[in-house]
């Protein structure tokens, strides 16, 4: 019933989308999560569903933003603590997500007889970790980091060892603590200083051994961090310069001794978007810490946590398009304007199923970059991780902060107002593309690849064709790409043109032969072929509409 003011009724205002289960009222995440192998937790995940969209857990996505993380550097009779303080939302949200596993559960197998991975462990945990990131995106980076970090400690037996029984539970204990008194730790990293964060090579700060030196010996670290997130990490992947060269640490937040260790936070950036996450400004007064892999092949070594983190942020940024969708459609499927439901108005519906196309585009390459992972070893999928995941982590993430502007856009001047969730969202989404290799920065890794690794190039090029099949548009598009790579003089000017033009062609492959005609063929004719435009709603007058918006929408289910 509209509720009674003294001057006027309210009515006209839709409900607010909240309590929804975000896997069962997501057709295209319950396709992607199917087509790419992982339909046997499709309980599971319907499951997280119901609780990362109730309206207790959305409201924690709004609590833990407003209330801000707070640093205390000192304790009450002022000795140096550097601790970091949430709200109690924050610590619920983490406790949600680890408790489901996103932090750890694609390593699960590490303890587990046989030691084999689950063949769907990555898409599984990319079905999570997209509707994680929808019920609140900044206690992410936490999980992601910790799941990253793994590949790089496995590379250190030793320190495996210690760690690994304290991250693989999916438990959370925020306890500042030395690691053997918690029942879990997250951890962290610290790449990027002030005077260079792409180039790490630049770093400045001094590991000095305090023995012997080498693989797994102990470091003094003196220097600083620029960003370093989630300061209330167990312990960090840190970057400094040994004196054979750029190598990687493992800096924990206590000593064996169970004193803390000498980082010393200087302050909170004060950020965009991302703010329940804590990002800190940190120097390291002699830090001790424990070389991973030998002195010099930091890069090398880490590069693991990198790619690990690439696709979490195309999984999240596609994620957090599908919540921006979903409120739009919401919102138009409610909205009455001039006698008429805002969905059924021709021009919405052309923006509404435009909005739709790039969700289904990028849910659809995500996840199918999620199931090379798990494939890892098999020449195809290892060919599509190396060449895709700059790809996919590029245009997804630079595609969502167009979009969630548009979706905004579709929800009126409400929209623009802090209390419906699209203003927070549209705050978010630029992290993604900055963070974890800028755009410019993915379009170089590609180049990597060309030049380093060309045969990989070739059998995706190979599956694309193959994808391509008849469909003349599919062909032309292949062709285009082709045309690009046979002109190697050009391609570092013409970086950013090849990378989009190979998303857009995976993704137009992978919902051509995955998703309903009505997608696959209005994405493929905007996307890949019609007219060029530079805004949402245009050149879909042939399309079904009603259909993709349909699909599109968290009512319909
Ligand atoms: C919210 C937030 C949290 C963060 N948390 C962490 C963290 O926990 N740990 C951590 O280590 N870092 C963190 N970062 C840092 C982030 O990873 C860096 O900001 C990022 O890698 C870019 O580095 P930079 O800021 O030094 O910019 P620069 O490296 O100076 O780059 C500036 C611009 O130049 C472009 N560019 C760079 N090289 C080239 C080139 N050769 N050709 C063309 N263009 C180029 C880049 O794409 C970018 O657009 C965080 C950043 C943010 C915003």
């Amino acid at each position: 019933m509209s509720e009674p003011f003294t001057t006027h009724e309210v009515f006209n205002q839709p409900p607010p989308l909240e309590d929804v289960n975000l896997f069962t009222s997501d057709v295209a995440l319950k396709n992607a999560v199917e087509r790419e192998g992982a339909g046997a937790v499709r309980e599971a995940l319907a499951a997280f569903g119901q609780v990362a969209g109730s309206a207790a857990a959305l409201e924690r996505g709004r609590l833990a933003n407003e209330h801000l993380p707070r640093l205390k550097s000192y304790d009450r009779q002022g000795r140096r603590r550097d601790t970091v303080e949430y709200h109690p939302a924050y610590h619920a949200l983490m406790r949600t997500s680890c408790e489901e596993g996103l932090h750890s559960s694609v390593w699960s197998h590490l303890v587990q007889s046989g030691r084999k991975p689950r063949p769907d462990a990555y898409v599984a945990r990319a079905g999570a970790f997209y509707m994680s990131a929808q019920m609140e995106a900044g206690h992410c980076c936490p999980i992601t980091m910790t799941n990253a970090a793994v590949p790089v400690l496995l590379q250190e037996p030793a320190l495996a060892e210690a760690w690994l029984p304290k991250i693989l539970p999916f438990r959370y204990d925020p306890t500042f603590a030395p690691a053997e008194e918690k029942t879990a730790v997250t951890l962290g990293m610290g790449m990027t200083e002030k005077q260079g964060g792409t180039d790490v090579r630049a770093n400045t700060t001094k590991a000095e051994p305090a023995g012997g030196g080498g693989a797994g010996a102990e470091y003094i670290v003196t220097g600083h961090k620029w960003f370093m997130s989630a300061p209330m990490s167990d312990a960090f992947l840190v970057l400094a310069q040994a004196p054979k060269g750029l190598t990687c640490f493992l800096m924990p937040r206590f000593l064996p001794d169970g004193s803390i260790n000498a980082l010393r936070f200087q302050r909170l950036k004060d950020k965009l978007g991302n703010r329940s996450n804590a990002s800190s400004e940190v120097e390291f007064h002699g830090a001790h810490a424990w070389a991973i892999g030998e002195e010099g092949r930091g890069v090398a070594t880490i590069i693991e946590m990198v790619t690990h983190t690439r696709l979490d942020c195309a999984v999240a940024s596609a994620g957090l398009m599908r919540f921006a969708l979903a409120n739009a459609v919401h919102h138009a499927e409610h909205r009455t304007v001039f006698q008429k439901k805002l969905v059924d108005q021709p021009l919405m519906g052309q923006v509404l199923a435009d909005l739709a196309l790039d969700v289904e585009g990028a849910t659809a390459l995500s996840f199918r970059l999620a199931r090379s992972f798990d494939r890892a070893t098999d020449e195809q999928a290892s060919a599509w991780r190396r060449l895709m995941t700059p790809i996919t982590k590029y245009w997804v993430c630079k595609m969502a902060p167009a979009m969630v502007a548009e979706a905004m856009e579709c929800l009126g001047g409400g929209g623009y107002v802090e209390e419906a969730p699209l203003a927070r969202l549209y705050r978010e989404v630029p992290v993604n593309s900055i963070w974890e290799g800028s755009g410019s920065v993915m379009a170089l890794d590609v180049m990597r690849v060309l030049q380093r690794e060309p045969e990989a190039v070739e059998v995706v090029m190979e599956e694309l064709a193959e994808m391509a099949g008849e469909d003349s548009r599919l062909r032309a598009a292949h062709e285009r790409v082709q045309s690009f790579l046979q002109e190697p003089a050009l391609l570092d000017l013409r970086g950013r043109t090849l990378v989009e033009a190979l998303a857009v062609l995976a993704a137009g492959a992978i919902l051509k032969a995955g998703a309903p005609a009505a997608v696959a063929d209005a994405f493929i004719a905007t996307r890949l072929a019609g007219a060029p435009r530079q805004t949402y709603g245009q050149g879909l007058e042939r399309a079904d509409t009603r259909a993709i918006v349909a699909r599109a929408s968290p009512n319909h289910v």
